[in-house]
């Protein structure tokens, strides 16, 4: 057909997944799958999922992140599958609490390839990762530093750690800021001197063996200014250690939080230059302070899962509001994506189940939720003629999107749809009302 071209158009490449395509009719297929055809097998709302975009973004950090670990943070999304793609592609894994270290070794995650996170880990959830051989704990307070140590030792184990340093950098979005004290929960301020003072007791535990340092300065950053200015400081730090102790800790950890493109209108860094600019700041600081470069660690979530997947959703009704705005309501919602709601974050939408040559009007796209404030997206151009029954996208659902989903007006949470060469197949089913049920005991 004449219009595929034009068509392929609205799909920018920066927003959608490698796989996703406009077929000859105007219907969207992701990696060779028809969305209607997912729609009519596993139902909508449905989290559509390309395994091959997903598996070449951990080849990407990988490769740029060559020399050093790259742990992907499951808490942007996890399950059984994901954990071993992220095992098959030569990446470590990042878990902050019990639940998701049980996924891991569900999965048979190398546990030495686990980092542990967490500002609160309970007792029970430091034995199950020292029991499991987890490759390392960041610690994040002085009870925790105890608390592990102990539990190290009644293992018989001596546990590597690093530090949670707050190097009084934040970063969010397009802007990074400077902090002075750095008044958050996670970690040891490094102005005020409390890194160095769990250094110290780090130190002086025999369970326990310092192997680094670690900081994550925030999410969803666009430019490398932040992660620099981190780095410096970072690199300050382990001089100061070598200066007290006579020690030099042979890892860096500078954590995750790298953005990515919700609309066509972020810019996203290119993990190559990510990479390089990195090591750059981190091989001239470390020469000035006359330091061996540490095998550095990153911790990418959102710019791995956050592209791969699109949420695919039917339009159930139409309000027109002459003068005013269209609500086109879709039968997900906050309970599916709670970013828009939570952060007014920003995302685009396409009709997915068939051509238009309609003119696009701005829609408030709407969930089915009982709260004015279920949008799922802003202001998004849609084509005028959008009718109940007609399928719609929603692109970069990957991360923060299944991982943070909830039952709210006991709504049973979206499958999740592995999608690769034509194929399609459930990672994660759809809940049913007997799954919500089945926790009410009388
Ligand atoms: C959330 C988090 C990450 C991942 O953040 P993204 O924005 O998804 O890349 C990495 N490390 C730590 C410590 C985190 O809290």
């Amino acid at each position: 057909m004449t219009t595929t071209t034009a068509r392929a158009c609205d799909l920018e490449p920066v927003v959608w997944p490698a796989g996703a395509v406009r077929r000859d009719d105007g219907a969207l297929a992701v990696a060779g799958v028809d969305v209607r055809d997912l729609a009519a097998e596993f139902g909508t709302p449905a989290y559509v999922l390309d395994e091959d975009d997903f598996r070449a973004r951990c080849r990407a950090w990988r490769q740029a992140f060559a020399d050093a670990d790259v742990y992907y943070a499951g808490k942007a999304f996890l399950c059984t599958a994901i954990a071993r793609w992220v095992a098959e592609e030569g990446l470590s894994l990042d878990v902050c609490t019990g639940g998701e270290l049980a996924v891991a070794l569900k999965a048979g995650f190398p546990a030495e390839r686990l980092l542990f996170h967490g500002n609160n880990k309970s007792v029970a959830e430091l034995e199950r990762g020292v029991g499991a051989g987890v490759g390392r704990f960041v610690v994040d307070s002085a009870v925790e530093i105890d608390r592990l140590a102990a539990v190290a030792a009644q293992h018989g184990v001596r546990q590597r750690v690093y530090v949670r340093v707050t190097p009084g950098v934040e970063a969010h979005t397009h802007e990074y800021v400077q902090t002075g004290q750095e008044d958050q929960k996670f970690g040891f301020s490094l102005s005020s001197g409390a890194a160095a003072e769990a250094v110290r007791a780090v130190l002086r535990l025999p369970s326990l063996e310092l192997v680094g340092l670690h900081c994550h300065i925030g999410s969803h950053i666009f430019d490398v200014h932040g992660f620099k200015l981190a780095a410096h400081r970072m690199v300050a730090l382990l001089a100061e250690v070598r200066h007290e102790h006579g020690i030099v800790l042979p890892e860096l950890d500078l954590g995750g939080g790298q953005g990515i493109a919700y609309t066509a209108a972020d810019d996203p860094m290119d993990v190559v230059d990510f990479a390089a600019g990195l090591r750059a700041i981190v091989e001239k600081e470390c020469a000035a302070a006359d330091l061996p470069v540490p095998r550095l660690a990153v911790e990418p979530g959102r710019a791995i899962a956050g592209p791969t997947t699109v949420t695919v959703y039917e339009v159930g009704t139409v309000k027109d509001l002459p003068g005013l705005r269209t609500y086109v309501s879709v039968d997900g919602g906050m309970s599916d994506n709670i970013r828009t709601a939570l952060y007014d974050a920003r995302y685009t939408a396409v009709l997915a189940s068939r051509a238009s040559e309609a003119v696009p009007a701005n829609v408030t796209l709407a969930g089915k939720h009982c709260e004015s404030g279920d949008i799922v997206v802003h202001d998004v151009p849609l084509p005028g003629d959008l009718r109940p029954g007609d399928l719609v996208a929603v692109p970069s659902s990957g991360a923060y999107h299944r991982s943070m989903a909830s039952n709210y007006n006991h709504v049973p949470r979206p499958p999740v749809v592995a999608v690769k060469d034509g194929v399609a197949r459930l990672l994660v089913r759809r809940e049913t009302e007997a799954d919500l049920l089945a926790l009410d005991v009388e």
